[in-house]
This record gives C-alpha cells, sequence and structure tokens, in this order.
C-alpha cells in the first residue's frame, strides 16, 4: 500500500462522509480513508440555542483522523447529541490542501 497524498485523502473523506450521510448501514462497512480500517464514527452534535444546525463529527477510531467540524445538516435517520453530552475524542483533522 502507499501513502496516499493529503489532498485526496480530504476528497476521500468528503467522499465517504457523503456516502454515509445517505446511508447509514455503511458506516461499518466504509474504510477510514486515511487507514483503510473499519472503524469510522459518525456523530451530529447540536448545540443548545440553535435550532436546526448541527456539526457533523466524521472520524476514525483506528487512526484519530478525521473531517474538521463543519456546519452540517441532520440527515433523516440520525439524531443528534447535545455538545454538553458527548465526549469527543482529540482526532486529526484532514484538511484540504492549500492551493496557491
Ligand atoms: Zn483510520
Amino acid at each position: 500500500m502507499t501513502e496516499p497524498n493529503p489532498a485526496d485523502a480530504y476528497e476521500r473523506w468528503q467522499d465517504a462522509y457523503e456516502t454515509v450521510w445517505q446511508h447509514p448501514t455503511r458506516l461499518t462497512a466504509t474504510p477510514c480513508p486515511s487507514c483503510g480500517h473499519l472503524d469510522l464514527r459518525l456523530l451530529f452534535v447540536a448545540f443548545s440555542g440553535s435550532s436546526s444546525a448541527v456539526m457533523p463529527a466524521f472520524w476514525c477510531d483506528a487512526c484519530r483522523r478525521g473531517l474538521p467540524p463543519t456546519r452540517g445538516v441532520l440527515p433523516p435517520w440520525a439524531t443528534s447529541v447535545q455538545w454538553e453530552s458527548v465526549d469527543l475524542p482529540d482526532y486529526r483533522l484532514v484538511v484540504p490542501e492549500e492551493s496557491e
């Protein structure tokens, strides 16, 4: 196996996120875009005071990499968790490569 370059990694993470967002049953069958393990986790974090916006937390428990937190949409199948009650691991963020 070859080490993927960072720009591709970010795109693969985005793809994995979109796949799982639409097909939650694939979460346990989707390999981590960074390390290939089947250890992806996805939570939708809600903040008290904000009604509809959630922050998707998408990471891999094996290599502790994940997408940077962004504003997201809660999919119909998911239940959000309150920020105050969730204990997210300290994972390394996969970011898009800076373009010149
Ligand atoms: Zn991983």
